[in-house]
């Protein structure tokens, strides 16, 4: 059998090893937790700190190649499997989505070709920092460069002041202050490169966030018009090309009041809202890493049929009197026509904490989006 190797035992890497066995792969899974969900679907799971070189050179041994579905992987491990193995995406790529300080200086960058900028930020790495940033960045946002998803470690600031006790308040020294841009909504454009240097791109998916989480991906996005949706596409196409990058990668774009495009950031990944690829598309995200790791050709981001994704969070866990958890009525969400629902066997059901998502697919947008009210009203999710 042939190996391919990922870093991390989340939702994605769980998604991953799904498809990559599909397509008749064995998975290795390095991650320190052992009861994880990748972890649990993969042919082997490596328990190790992902710094820790014996288990990498242990799983470079092993596979053909190795990707990471965890962000924040140490950009050194992934250098140090590159030595040994195929690794998608590489290491430096990694590294410049894992801090926004880079990503946006790598955005800027790209302006000139791409056509696209980032939010106007100014970089904080002292306190001093704040009283030099420009008026014009108020109100922002402060972000910390390294490590922040699902909306922790950012915090939104009004005035100088109110960014002052923010940066005193937070943890991270190198952070980001950006000014926050009137947004009509949110988009997210998901594409991958080959070795051979193709790339393909996936229709545009919208996204609304709720509480700094992702909420639903609506995909074709109803609202982006043909011209942004250009935009966006070929935008991610430039980034994608100038990066060398290899794999799948998905950027994040802010829709601006005035039909402007600003873009945000990116995941060097498979990412979250682009879990309806797997129900509504000729190959999900997940079969195109693959197929991006092991060298073959890339399949067909055709979208067969419209969708929308619910994600599913620990929130929507009953607790009774005795406190025994009841699960939700999955039952009745399956009755609901075009759903596929994806469970990532994870046991403990925390507020926040992501547990599933279920995608609706119908011949007609609007008919997902029935099933979609129709299941939060079953799962007493306010949509
Ligand atoms: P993710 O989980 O997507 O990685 P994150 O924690 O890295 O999220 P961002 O995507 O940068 O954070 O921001 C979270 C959300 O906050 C965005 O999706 C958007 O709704 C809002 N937001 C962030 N930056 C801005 C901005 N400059 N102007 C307006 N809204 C913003
Ligand atoms: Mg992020
Ligand atoms: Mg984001």
């Amino acid at each position: 059998p042939t190996w391919l190797g990922v870093m991390g035992g989340g939702q994605l890497g769980r998604m991953f090893v799904h498809a990559a066995q599909a397509m008749g792969y064995k998975v290795a899974v390095l991650e320190p937790a052992q009861d994880c969900p990748a972890g649990h679907a993969a042919d082997h799971l490596l328990s190790a700190d992902y710094a820790d070189q014996t288990a990498l050179a242990e799983l470079a041994a092993q596979c053909v190649a190795v990707t990471t579905e965890f962000e924040n992987v140490p950009a050194q491990s992934m250098a140090f499997l590159a030595e040994r193995t195929f690794v998608a995406p590489s290491a430096a790529c990694v590294s410049i989505a894992q801090d926004r300080i880079e990503e946006k200086r790598f955005f800027t960058e790209c302006a000139s070709t791409s056509g696209v900028l980032p939010a106007p930020y100014h970089v904080i790495n002292s306190a001093a920092d704040i009283d030099t940033a420009p008026d014009a960045l108020f109100p922002g946002i402060l972000k910390t460069a390294r490590m922040g998803y699902d909306g922790k470690g950012q915090v939104r600031v009004k005035t100088r002041q109110e960014a002052r006790d923010a940066y005193a308040g937070m943890k991270a020294a190198v952070c980001v202050l950006e000014k926050m841009l009137p947004l009509a909504f949110e988009i997210s454009v998901l594409a991958a490169r080959g070795v051979d240097g193709q790339s393909v791109v996936y229709p545009i998916a919208e996204n609304v966030h709720r509480n700094g989480i992702l909420f639903t991906t609506t995909a074709p996005s109803p609202h982006v018009t043909p011209e942004s949706a250009r935009k966006a596409q070929d935008a991610t196409l430039t980034i994608i090309e100038k990066l060398g990058y290899v794999g799948v990668l998905c950027i994040e774009f802010f829709v601006l009041q005035d039909g402007s495009l600003a873009v945000n950031e990116m995941a060097p990944r498979p990412h979250n809202s682009g879990h309806y690829t797997i129900d509504a598309c000729v190959t999900s995200q997940f079969a195109q890493q693959a197929r991006a790791m092991a060298q073959l050709p890339l399949g067909d981001v055709r979208q067969h049929s419209p969708a929308v994704m619910l994600n599913i969070l620990g929130d929507i866990w009953f607790k009774d009197s005795s406190g025994a958890l009841h699960e939700p009525a999955w039952d009745k969400v399956l009755g609901l026509p075009g759903a596929y629902l994806h469970l990532y066997g994870k046991d403990e059901p925390r507020p926040g904490r992501k547990m599933g998502h279920v995608t609706f697919v119908a011949p007609t947008l609007a008919k997902a989006q029935q099933s979609l009210l129709a299941a939060c009203a079953i799962l007493g999710i306010t949509p």
